[in-house]
Order: structure tokens, then sequence, then C-alpha cells
């Protein structure tokens, strides 16, 4: 371990934040809960905290080609807000290779990931530390996963769509089947509002009801590892979906989910028990799987648009309106504000009115999963920390360096797996020579004479040896050195050389 490194990997001790503001995981109620929990984890300072992201990408650069692989990238939380999301921050630890997503199956992939996790979380690594000139045993926790929607699905082993399509609602997903539509849609933002809000009684703005419910408890995490304890894994099994996952995230679920029966069940919703439980402390995490801000607000910013501007991709059409009619409610339509990330719980209200806002105008089609998914950033900021650590910019900018280094087609992956090894390897020379070369060696070969404007000395590089020149040579060197001498500058003007004291004219 470098000294730079050393020092930059020491941040997040002496830096929180004591005010109470978050700009840093560090400040986030997950790192404390992490510390108050192992105690001797925290102590060593030096011990990784990990986030981990993944996505589909295509090598390709060909939007239809269904070509999808995985990279598994991690990132290191110790270091400073500035360092933190930086690409040389971000490391490589596996390739899922294509040309389907790995889906359900995505757990046997990761397997020797997680089997790393667990060893460096139970004994550590040796690592040897230069800066204090000690070896110690380096541990890493991995805190949550970054990754767009459906791939939380994948991660977390749960649906992403249908009745239970809200990873953090669970059975209480407020859904409503559009029979014209023919999808689902997530409404009811009005039993999230406090208990005499007006909009609880304006059943002429909404649904024609009027709102008596209120929040759905969250399930706490024992309850959900209990849930998962027997859960039996099916790998492999062959999904007739295979690669038929939208990149955009969720922006057109249109199809009927295929299994319908046993839907108002606990378990239901997850497909498999994921392999992230197999790490010890994963199921005491407060947030597990970051909703990704970046593929939310792409995506609920594109339907409004795309509805205000009245594109082809607008979910406003004649089944949408037949829904209404069908709901009996209006339809006029209007714009809201956008969201701004400080002050949490003013913010909440202030959103869930805004979607009551938006429920009230828009079209209920419009209601995917990606317009519930905000309601719950506001608890998953207080949980984590700040939205810019645990969204998915840094890794799909990092995944376009990754495909840069394609440049064999048949062997994409090991393209990438050999470029992001030689940069590694770069990086690691550059910082070696940084420290190790002595500052002497350093300055310019000739600085230590003394310049002489009479006699040009210099010092070879390398070890002298003579040659002879010809007279031509001899000549253009002569040449070089005279148009080089400072005290020939004078003379070798634009004028003609003065020959006698008369001053003579210049020559245009
Ligand atoms: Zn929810």
């Amino acid at each position: 371990m470098f000294r730079r490194m050393d020092e930059d990997m020491h941040w997040h001790f002496s830096n929180a934040a004591g005010d109470g503001t978050m700009r840093h995981p560090v400040d986030s109620l997950s790192w404390s809960q992490i510390n108050s929990r192992w105690p001797e984890f925290a102590s060593e300072q030096r011990n990784l905290r990990l986030g981990l992201s993944t996505d589909g990408m295509n090598l390709f650069s060909i939007q239809n080609t269904k070509y999808s692989t995985w990279p598994v990238l991690l990132v290191n939380y110790n270091m400073s807000p500035t360092l933190c999301m930086k690409a040389e921050n971000i490391m490589l630890t596996m390739l899922i290779p294509g040309p389907t997503a790995p889906s359900n199956d995505i757990d046997v992939y990761l397997q020797p990931l997680i089997e790393d996790l667990q060893d460096l979380w139970s004994e550590g690594s040796e690592v040897y530390d230069a800066f204090s000139k000690e070896t110690f045993s380096l541990r890493a926790i991995l805190m949550w996963t970054i990754s767009d929607y459906p791939g939380l699905g994948t991660l977390a082993g749960c649906k992403v769509k249908g009745k239970q399509a809200c990873n953090v609602c669970g059975k209480d997903t407020p859904f409503r089947w559009l029979k014209f539509s023919r999808k689902h849609v997530y409404l009811c933002n009005r039993r999230r509002l406090p208990p005499g809000h007006h909009y609880r009684r304006r059943w002429s703005w909404f649904d024609n009801t009027v709102e008596e419910d209120t929040m759905p408890r969250i399930q706490t995490r024992v309850e959900i590892c209990e849930q998962l304890k027997d859960f039996r894994n099916d790998f492999g099994k062959a999904l007739d979906k295979k690669g038929k996952r939208k990149r955009s995230g969720l922006c057109e679920d249109d199809e009927l989910s295929e299994d319908e029966h046993d839907e108002h069940s606990d378990t239901w919703r997850w497909k498999n028990r994921s392999i992230f439980y197999d790490l010890p402390y994963w199921k005491n995490m407060p947030v597990r799987h970051n909703i990704d801000v970046m593929h939310v607000e792409k995506n609920v910013s594109d339907a409004i648009l795309s509805i205000l501007m009245q594109s082809s991709k607008s979910k406003d059409d004649l089944k949408s309106r037949r829904d209404l009619e069908d709901m009996g409610i209006r339809k006029n339509l209007h714009a809201q504000r956008v969201i701004d990330p400080e002050k949490l719980v003013a913010l909440e209200t202030e959103l869930i009115e805004t979607l009551c806002q938006l429920e009230r105008f828009f079209p209920s089609s419009l209601f995917d999963i990606m317009f519930h998914l905000p309601i719950h950033l506001s608890r998953e900021t207080r949980l984590g920390g700040p939205v810019h650590f645990r969204w998915i910019y840094p890794f799909e900018r990092y995944m376009k360096t990754l495909k840069a280094f394609v440049k064999n087609f048949a062997r994409p992956e090991v393209c990438m797996a050999e470029g992001y090894m030689a940069g590694e390897c770069l990086a690691f020379c550059l910082e070696f020579l940084k420290t190790s070369a002595p500052d002497w060696e350093n300055t310019n070969c000739n600085e230590d004479r003394e310049p002489d404007e009479i006699v040009l000395e210099g010092r070879p590089i390398h070890k002298a040896k003579t040659v002879i020149l010809t007279e031509t040579e001899r000549e253009i060197a002569h040449r070089y050195v005279l148009m080089n001498t400072a005290m020939f500058t004078p003379y070798v003007s634009s004028r003609p050389i003065p020959v006698s004291s008369v001053s003579s004219r210049p020559i245009p």
C-alpha cells in the first residue's frame, strides 16, 4: 500500500461531519451502525467499506444487438468525496460474459467474489503498509449494491414488476391493474399523506374514493432474512424471456406477470435467496440494494416529457384514456417541480403531494414502478447518505472506458480484462516511480553546468564515443553552432551584416 493511498484510506476516520449534515456515506446511518455493531472492524481505519455495482453493457455499440456482458465493479468508500467515485478508485472484479444477461443465475457467477468477500470479512488479507512499514490484516465489508431496477431484481432475487414490484413495499405495493392498457400501475400516493390532509377527502381529484388507509409498514431486514431462510434456489432453469430485458430500465413493462397464483403471500415476490446473504453481515445492512436515482430520474422525466410533448413513446394513448373512463377520473395535463435532495423530511411530504398532483392530472397508465420508487428515496438517503455515492453514473461512465478496450470482437471480455490489467499495472508503476526516484534524478541533465556564452558545453546522456565527421557534416554542425550561439544573434537577423561604420539602407 502506497503512502499516498494510505493517507486516502484514513480519510473517513477523521472527516465525518459533526453537525448532522451528510456529505459522504461516512455521515450515514449505515456507516454508524457498522461502527457500533462491529467496533473491532471499525477500529482499524484501513479496513475497506465497499459498494458493488453491476449492469449489462452491450459491447458492440449496436443498439439492436442483444449482447450483454456484466462487469462487476467495486468502489471503496474510505476515501474523500472527491476521490471516492473517481474511475481510478473503481475496481473491476469480474466479468460475467455474454451473450445473454445472467438473470437468475447471477449468483453462480458471483460465488467466487462472495467467497473472497467472506474471507476478507472473517480473516482479512495480509497487506504490507509502506507508510507505517508494517504488515497488517486488511478486512473489508460490502455495504450495498448499485444497479438499475431490473438489475436490482437480479441481485436481490426479487420481482420488479407486477403486483409486488416494489422491493421496499413488498406485498403492500399499492398496485392497480389497468384492463385496457393491460399493465400494473402504482398509485395510492395519498395514503402516505398526514391523516388530516385535505387531498384525502378530494375524491373527485383522484380515483373517486376517500383515502382512509395509512402508509404500510416496511418489512424489517430481520423479517426478510427469516422469510428467506429456507428458500430453495433453482438455478439454471431455462428462462424463456432471456435477453428480453430492457436496457433503459422499466419503461415498457407492458407484459402481464407470468405467475398469478398465491400472490398475496410474503414469499411470492422472491425469485431466489440472494447469494449476498452468505455474507455474515448482509442481514444487518440497512440498505442492501440501492434504488438508482439515475434511472429513476431518467425514466420519470422521459415519461413526463413524452406525455407533455405527445411523442410516439407517450403513455397517454387511447387505451389509457379508456382506463381513465373506466376509473371515472379527470385527465388534464400539468407539470410539477423537480426534487431537491436537501431537507429530507419536508422533501418527502412535498414529494408525496407532488405525486398526488401528478396522479390527479396525468393518466394512470403513466404510473409504472418508476413513479413509485421516488417515494423511498428519502428513506434511503437517510440510511445510506448522499445519492451521488449510491447512483450508477460513475459506473456507467466506467463501462464506456471498458468498452474502449475491446479491439477484438471475437473475444470482447478478454480484451476488457487485459486492458484493465494493463491500466492497473501502469498505475502501480507510475505510483512507484513517483516515490522511488530521488529528486536529483528528475532535474535536467545540463543544469549543473554553468552556461557559457562562448563555449557550448553539455554532458553526454550515454557513454561518449568518437565519431569522425565528413567535411559537409562538419560544415553543417559548425553553422548550427554559429546560428544558435547568443553572441551571433545580432548578426543573424533579416538585416544584412554591416560591413563598415557607414550605415546602409536596409533592404526591405
Ligand atoms: Zn414501495
